[in-house]
């Protein structure tokens, strides 16, 4: 067993043993006893078992969850729920070694990474808290006949299904059980199978700042056993999803059962545009990152990167350099930039996708292999790799790799930027970098993607709105859009003549 610091607060090792689920404020096994192993993806070792949940478990929590709505939750105010989440940000940020070292663990985050998650975590649940006591309806002048007033109120939409990917538990997690619970709300999350071990954490730190039994709910299990009877479940109103673009559809045809309401938070193959006049100092390293950070397995990852031709070779050089000398290994070390991907099977897809580039006729600058030297032969290391001379109908350059892989493809005009850029069945997000003020706000226009940022990237704050265009989804988490989704509006007519 690798020698993991543990810090003091950590109140369970990843040693192997085995977690129990959190339904109805007990910590529970699955009613069938049966549980599943989650690994550490840098050394290969099992740190824990967890309950492999099933349609049993999934209607035990959303009866929980069912009747904590119906129960003392729904006479939490406005006030009181701020002042939870408030308690709840408060214990994070005293737990919060204990969180990134569950992250790193579970899914290889690098711990540096991890760590500077923190503002943009805690910074979610106050900005939650602060949208706890903001929720308003409107009244209307209507044109109705004698004196009647007409005006709506918001109301919590019921039971939550939340289902996340493994690449960003702890974000993943809070970004759905916070609106949650600033809305009224209750929760059943189901995390991936992956990486389960942050999400039960997380339920317990809820539990202790005082989370009421039942509000927060979490099924450990597999997509097929925990996660469809949750999206089908007709005692669910509503199912926020993050994850595959195939995964989303199957779970809008899961919702059509009781017409529950369905957000997604789906994949990308997203544009990074360099144009010629850009700061390359700045560029370089931020292109790289866009797609490097956390092994590739991020959404939106800038994977397509567009260089205006007249500086194509040197950016792309230079980009390969910064790949070159980036450091690899387990995510425990602070000095490690780049971690494993998730899974033997995320690395047998990411090989796929490196040797489909090549055999399409792709020139390899940079990586383009698995590490197996020393202690990375254990874990599923795979190099922060380059490819140019892609061109658009190659599948490195269609479709979404989820690991550390550019495909650099040079350009001339803004239009022909533009409609290649938007070629794409994904509108997740989109970077330009450029000095010139009048290509930023035109290509910011033109892009069809829920976010584009301007010489920068990854740029995420909790009162700023995310989400995608067209196959990455549709409804947005952040901002005031967001609480609308775990929102009803009811209209009231009142006659007071
Ligand atoms: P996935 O779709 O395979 O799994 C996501 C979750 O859905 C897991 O919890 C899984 O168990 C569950 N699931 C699988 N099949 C299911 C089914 N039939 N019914 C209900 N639930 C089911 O995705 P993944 O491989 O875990 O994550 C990678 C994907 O997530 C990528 O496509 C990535 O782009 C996407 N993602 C999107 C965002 C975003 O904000 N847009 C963020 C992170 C990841």
């Amino acid at each position: 067993m690798t020698n993991v610091p543990t810090p003091r607060a950590m109140r369970r090792p990843l040693d192997g043993r085995h977690r129990q689920m959190f339904i109805g404020g007990r910590w529970v096994d699955a009613a069938s006893g049966e549980r599943f192993e989650t690994r550490n993806p840098a050394t290969g070792e099992i740190i824990a078992t967890v309950p492999r949940a099933g349609k049993d478990d999934v209607d035990r929590a959303v009866a929980a969850a069912r009747a904590a709505f119906e129960g003392p939750w729904s006479r939490f105010n406005p006030h009181e729920r701020q002042k939870l989440l408030l308690r709840i940000a408060e214990l994070f940020e005293r737990h919060w070694e204990e969180i990134c070292l569950s992250d790193t663990t579970d899914m290889g985050l690098p711990i540096v990474r991890a760590r500077a998650n923190a503002n943009r975590v805690l910074g979610m649940l106050r900005f939650y808290a602060g949208m706890a006591t903001a929720i308003h309806g409107h009244t209307m002048e209507n044109s109705l006949p004698g004196d009647i007033v007409s005006y709506t109120r918001k109301e919590p939409v019921g039971v939550v299904g939340a289902i996340i990917p493994w690449n960003a538990p702890t974000a993943a997690s809070v970004w759905k059980i916070g609106p949650a619970l600033a809305t009224g709300c209750t929760v059943v999350l189901k995390p991936s199978e992956e990486a389960p071990l942050t999400p039960l954490l997380i339920a317990e730190l809820m539990a202790e700042a005082g989370v009421p039994d039942g509000v927060v709910n979490v099924v450990t299990g597999t997509g097929l056993e925990a996660g469809a009877p949750l999206a089908e479940h007709m005692g669910v109103d509503k199912i926020v999803f993050t994850g595959s673009t195939a995964t989303g559809q199957s779970i809008v045809r899961a919702s059509a059962g009781n017409l529950k309401r369905v957000s997604l938070e789906l994949g990308g193959k997203s544009p990074v545009i360099v144009c010629a006049d850009a700061d390359l100092e700045r560029a370089v390293p931020v292109a790289a990152m866009s797609v490097f950070a956390n092994s590739g397995q991020i959404c939106i990852a800038g994977s397509r990167l567009f260089v205006e031709r007249s500086i194509h070779d040197e950016f792309v050089e230079r980009l390969a350099a910064y790949a070159r000398g980036l450091r690899i290994g387990n995510g425990i070390n602070p000095e490690t930039e780049i971690g494993p991907l998730i899974s033997p099977r995320q690395l047998d897809r990411v090989e796929g996708y490196l040797r489909a580039g090549s055999e399409e006729g792709a020139r390899l600058v940079a990586g383009g292999a698995r590490l197996v030297e020393g202690a990375l032969a254990a874990g599923n290391f795979v190099a922060p790799t380059v490819f140019a001379g892609v061109s658009d109908g190659m599948r490195i350059a269609r479709e979404e790799i989820f690991g550390p892989v550019i495909s650099a493809l040079p350009f001339d005009t803004l239009d022909e930027v533009v409609r290649r850029a938007n070629d794409t069945p994904y509108g997740l997000a989109a970077g330009v970098f450029t000095r010139d003020l009048s290509t930023a706000h035109q290509l910011s226009r033109r892009l069809r993607a829920g976010s584009v940022w301007v010489n920068t990237y990854h740029a995420i704050d909790p009162a700023v709105p995310f989400g995608g265009y067209k196959m990455s989804g549709y409804g947005r988490e952040g901002g005031a859009e967001q609480l609308d989704e775990y929102l009803n509006t009811k209209g009231v007519f009142m006659r007071v003549d």
